[in-house]
């Protein structure tokens, strides 16, 4: 028998419709590459998505299925290009700037991309790569006419021209929930890049699972800014979970040191906020060179996509007074599937077990399904102690990659492999030791380079660090710990191994300390441990 309930497909445009219908005055503030400050609202923003949406049906051809790449930072012109292109059952297909080139034209063509969307910061890079892009039928540049740039780029458009040949009456198409929308690649560790396909039912039940109040707990009363880029595995669920929630919404742009978003944090009045750690640690070091900054407004900092390490957490909340929530997802995941708040229950936890399970990537989200195997797929025990291969399902999960690529990470049972190695506590809490590539194997035994690089910022005059497994011939690997000292400190080998004395096992003490200028990032923020092994590949310890 089947329910009476309405069938109402959940599409994104619906998100749309919900904050113009019920929050229409919200503000959508952008920093633009242009540079001025610009302030419309979620009216603005339906009206101006609707009109484009018609005009790249009439003048671009897009149709449904179409794929339509876009090289942009945050903004309100970005935000219109998504609901437009979406809103036709075409995918916006969200392309990271920070890759090579090689691998942009790789994604794009292997995406098959028809048309591109680009902020004005990328047509250099476009124009270098084009001729390696031969089903790119034209680029619309967003912009306006007065800053249109004398560009190579063929078949290029001005984004104001296009917009304005739209009409903005138009009715959005009805299809199938299960249609695809927005594409992200991950970068891969190893391999080419591989393509995750969400859908409009994925993105919608996202984005709701995501606003609940032990997530994220968007509220309509919240200024939210995603400094994680849109091209980032959907801005974390923001660009629609923020409208969903009737949120104002500030876009940061291609601004993202610790001096802009702090301005833009202040005059804004942010009160929630997400991106990984590298740009809070640029803002941070920003508050500690003027002591008389304060955060007042910002209430919840979410940090994620890398570790959070433990002296962030305590400068935001005992500097500033502002709330962490650490989280872990991937591309993969929508990208959402951990967080970090208080469960109830336990509220008289004592505060040092509290920050210990604080500083852990957090519990499951609705919709998320999460355990931890052997090497033999066998589940293993919820002791917070146990680390196993991290295996998740539910509906914002990939069931495969783009074209059948990695299909080794799917079982048959639908549980995709993370490729990361965790635990999970009694309490559900999960903490991530390593991606499973990372994982350092001395005499058999597996060591947590995160817990040690956490520590290692711990100590005074360490602006980074990383650890990775150098070969050993005794024990196999063993680990190596690479630190950037802070500007202008100083800090020794003895200081940064004696601050690890009694807080890891004797036998997770690196076996050296290297100094560099530098420690490489990928395209998303994350340390590079691929390249930094590279760099250290005729590393000889001195215990070998
Ligand atoms: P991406 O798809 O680029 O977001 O990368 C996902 C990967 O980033 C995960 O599989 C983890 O290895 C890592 N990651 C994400 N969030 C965290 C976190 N809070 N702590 C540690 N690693 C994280």
């Amino acid at each position: 028998m089947k329910g009476l309930m309405q069938d109402w497909p959940l599409l994104v445009h619906r998100i749309l419709d919900h904050a113009r219908d019920w929050h229409g005055a919200q503000e959508i503030v952008s920093r633009t590459v242009e540079g001025p400050i610009h302030r419309y609202t979620y009216r603005d923003l339906d009206r101006r998505a609707r009109k484009l949406s018609d005009a790249v049906v009439k003048r671009l051809g897009i149709k449904l299925g179409d794929v339509v790449g876009t090289i942009a930072w945050n903004g309100y012109r970005h935000m219109e290009t998504w609901y437009a292109i979406m809103g036709q059952g075409a995918v916006v297909h969200t392309l990271n700037p920070r890759l090579f080139p090689e691998q942009l034209v790789y994604i794009i063509n292997h995406a098959e991309d028809r048309w591109i969307f680009t902020d004005l910061t990328f047509v250099p890079i476009l124009e270098g790569i084009q001729d390696k892009l031969p089903n790119i039928k034209g680029y619309v540049i967003m912009t306006d006419t007065g800053h249109m740039p004398d560009t190579s780029l063929k078949n290029a458009i001005c984004y104001e021209d296009l917009l304005e040949e739209g009409d903005e009456g138009l009715q959005w198409p009805q299809f199938d929930e299960n249609t695809a929308c927005g594409m992200c690649y991950t970068s891969g560790t190893t391999g080419n890049p591989k393509g995750v396909l969400y859908s409009h039912r994925s993105n919608v039940l996202h984005a709701m699972a995501t606003c609940a109040g032990d997530a994220l707990g968007l509220r309509s009363t919240d200024t939210i800014m995603p400094v994680v880029p849109m091209f980032h595995a959907n801005a974390w669920s923001l660009t629609f979970s923020a409208p969903m929630a009737g949120a104002k919404i500030v876009m940061p742009g291609a601004k993202m040191d610790g001096a802009s978003v702090y301005e833009l944090l202040e005059t804004e009045k942010v009160s929630a906020t997400a991106a990984v750690p590298t740009i809070w640690l640029m803002l941070l070091q920003y508050l500690e060179q003027n002591p008389d900054l304060k955060l007042p407004h910002l209430e919840q900092v979410v940090i994620g996509g890398s570790a959070c390490p433990e002296a962030m957490m305590r400068s935001f909340i005992e500097n500033y007074e502002s709330d962490v929530i650490h989280a872990w997802g991937m591309t993969e995941m929508s990208p959402l599937g951990t967080l970090g708040t208080r469960k109830g229950g336990l509220e008289g936890m004592d505060n040092g077990t509290w920050w210990q399970t604080k500083l852990k990537q957090g519990r499951p989200a609705f919709t998320i399904e999460m355990k931890i195997t052997d090497d033999n797929g066998n589940a293993l025990p919820h002791d917070g102690e146990t680390f196993g291969r991290l295996k998740v399902r539910g509906p914002g999960i990939a069931k495969a990659y783009l074209k059948g690529d990695g299909a080794e990470n799917f079982d048959n049972e639908g549980w995709f492999d993370t490729g990361d190695v965790s635990t999970i506590d009694e309490h559900g809490y999960m903490q991530i030791t390593d991606r499973a590539k990372d994982v350092i194997k001395s005499g058999g035994e597996w060591i947590s380079s995160i817990d040690i690089e956490n520590f290692a910022l711990g100590c005074p005059g360490v602006a980074e660090a990383a650890v990775i497994g150098i070969a050993h011939p005794k024990w196999d690997e063993r680990p190596l710990l690479v630190i950037v000292k802070k500007p202008g400190e100083d800090v020794t080998k003895q200081q940064v191994l004696g601050s690890l004395e009694g807080k890891i096992v004797k036998w997770w003490m690196p076996d050296d300390v290297a100094f560099v200028d530098e420690i490489p990032h990928t395209a998303t923020g994350k340390i590079s441990k691929l390249t930094l092994r590279q760099q250290f590949e005729d590393y000889r310890l001195p215990t070998a």
